[in-house]
């Protein structure tokens, strides 16, 4: 390709809300543009960058035995609704009308329509195991589309499901998905982790997702320092917290705090460690019908993770609460104590059999002291956050925190959406069961910017050898100049000629900007035909040092042939 055909609209500026490496550069480099909030155009270098990363991801699931199918983007609502899911996804489902008043939604993922294409096709155990997969476009309503290709509201993933006579085969299939998805990673020159993953409300018996690690992901994921154990933030472990030194008695009884509401001004003023303290974290709980008040009591020195607390209590979202809305509800406001308590009430695993505890008293200016919880039957569950310190429950080290981004989710789902859809198949005794499923999503047009996440510099792109749009871009520094138009032609075309993928820069351009588009692109090498050809050198430019080399104009080829 020569630059001077090629459509990549490079610019100095970034677009006002782009704060990320890959937004900016990505903008800047012409690989994408904006058309509408988390909708993206992919321009000829985007595509280039898109269809690399979907191919292989196509031949690693192929590899494993996988089909490639294309169901339609636009789904019928009645999918949605026998699987029970239309009620519970809330603005993140688009949902139109036709002319005719048929109802539709644009899929988010699609288990009900691949449920849908099985079922009554798929009748024996003798047709599993099946796996089928597509990659096509998404659409998902997200409340706040950012960060560029990151979280789009289109975008284009690689879904596949997976049907199964038994639990066993299931769980064979999630292992060989793993190494899979991994494979994929692998090829495409990322630095990942797999990780233990939150399942969210459907359930199911395991999921974990694949995280590449990036200084500005948006997840938390735990790794333990002294074994393999790594968790999204929202599903880790640890072992119980030990109990903090020094020895501390308490009588029972109520004692007189004045306007001391916080886990900090209690500790001080107690002169005891917050880990004794039981504190009381209110969240509006929105379910399909109602909203209520719910209350979550854990320790005063751990955190509550909203995602646990979520699944805790089976809501669909949990909202904050205001202080005015808490004492309509005749709760004491900084004072909110775990006895006698009218609305639903859930403890973090830590406090069960605890004694030695400070809590609330329900009433104003006092907290009930030397409270234990030995005979208490309260609904015990892990609801709060693993911190940085913690010991592993594997190996018990001590745990780590790590940004990521996840790219990719496996997800062994078990029978909710063949039970709700009646897909169902004879097994080896001729009774009827429901299949088996396994779900298994890698999100591809946000890999292309978790590339540039997780290879860029200060000037732009780098990009793998496996995804780079052009292995070589030949720069020509003046392009008066006769003899370098004609060594640089003349080389192109040789690689050409190899099949070697490479760029022409013959854009009647300053020398100085040519290298600042490659600096951008973030192609691995530049061949710069300069002043040196008269004395019959050429540059070879490694984009990731920015080094230059000096090679004779006899040798490059070979050179070039090299890497
Ligand atoms: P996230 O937690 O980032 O919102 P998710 O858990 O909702 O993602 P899944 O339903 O597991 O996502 O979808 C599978 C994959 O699709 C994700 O691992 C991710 O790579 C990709 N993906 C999900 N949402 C988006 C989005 N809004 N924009 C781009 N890619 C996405
Ligand atoms: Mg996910």
């Amino acid at each position: 390709m020569r630059f001077t055909n090629l459509f990549a609209p490079t610019a100095k500026e970034a677009p006002k809300d782009a704060l990320l490496p890959s937004h900016i550069y990505l903008v800047r480099g012409g690989f994408v543009s904006q058309i509408g909030a988390g909708i993206y155009n992919f321009l000829p270098l985007g595509k280039i960058v898109l269809d690399k990363i979907r191919t292989i991801v196509k031949e690693e699931l192929d590899k494993a035995g996988c089909q490639e199918v294309q169901l339609g983007f636009v789904t019928p609502t009645e999918l949605w609704k026998e699987s029970g899911r239309y009620a519970k996804f809330g603005k993140e489902l688009l949902r139109f009308k036709d002319r005719k008043n048929n109802e539709f939604v644009l899929g988010p993922t699609h288990e009900e329509a691949m449920v849908d294409l099985v079922r009554n096709r798929l009748k024996s155990y003798k047709q599993l195991p099946l796996n089928l997969y597509q990659i096509n476009t998404k659409f998902r309503d997200e409340a706040r589309p950012r960060y560029g290709l990151l979280r789009g509201r289109e975008f284009l993933m690689k879904d596949g499901y997976s049907f199964h006579e038994d639990e066993e085969d299931l769980k064979r299939e999630y292992a060989l998905m793993e190494q899979t998805y991994s494979r994929i990673l692998e090829r495409l020159g990322l630095d990942f982790r797999v990780v233990e993953a939150d399942s969210g409300a459907i359930g199911g018996s395991g999921s974990r997702e694949l995280m590449v690690l990036a200084d500005n992901g948006e997840d938390d994921i735990i790794v333990c320092s002294g074994c393999d154990y790594a968790a999204n933030i929202e599903a880790a472990k640890r072992q119980a917290v030990s109990v903090p030194d020094g020895d501390v008695e308490m009588q029972a009884g109520t004692f007189h705090t004045p306007d001391i509401t916080t886990i900090e001004a209690l500790s001080d003023f107690f002169k005891i460690d917050a880990y004794y303290f039981v504190k009381a974290v209110a969240k509006k709980a929105i379910y399909e019908e109602e909203e209520k008040i719910v209350l979550f009591f854990l320790r005063g020195s751990d955190e509550l993770q909203e995602v646990k607390a979520q699944n805790t209590c089976g809501a669909l979202e949990l909202e904050d609460v205001s202080s005015e809305e808490l004492e309509a509800a005749g709760m004491v406001v900084g004072f909110i104590g775990p006895h006698n308590q009218s609305v639903d009430c859930y403890f973090d695993d830590s406090l069960k059999k605890a004694s030695s505890l400070i809590c609330g008293a329900n009433k104003k200016d006092y907290h009930d002291i030397g409270v234990s919880f030995e005979n208490e039957e309260f609904d015990y569950h892990d609801i709060t956050s693993v911190n940085a310190g913690d010991r592993c429950v594997a190996c018990g080290s001590a745990l780590e925190i790590t940004k990521g981004i996840e790219v990719g989710h496996i997800f062994q789902l078990g029978t909710a959406y063949s039970e709700a859809l009646g897909a169902t198949f004879l097994d080896r005794n001729g009774k009827s069961k429901p299949l088996v499923m396994g779900t298994y999503g890698i999100g591809v047009s946000r890999l292309v910017a978790v590339m540039i996440e997780q290879h860029h510099d200060e000037k732009g792109c780098l990009w793998t050898d496996a995804t780079t749009p052009f292995k070589f871009d030949i720069v020509i520094s003046s392009i008066k100049d006769e003899e370098q138009v004609s060594f640089a032609t003349s080389l192109y075309e040789q690689m050409q000629e190899e099949n070697i993928s490479v760029l022409l820069d013959d854009r009647n351009e300053r020398f100085g900007f040519k290298m600042g588009d490659f600096e951008l692109l973030g192609f691995p090498y530049a061949i710069i035909v300069g002043k040196g050809l008269k004395e019959g050198e050429v540059q070879l430019g490694h984009r990731a040092t920015l080094e230059k080399e000096t090679i004779h104009k006899d040798e490059i080829f070979e050179k070039i042939k090299g890497l």
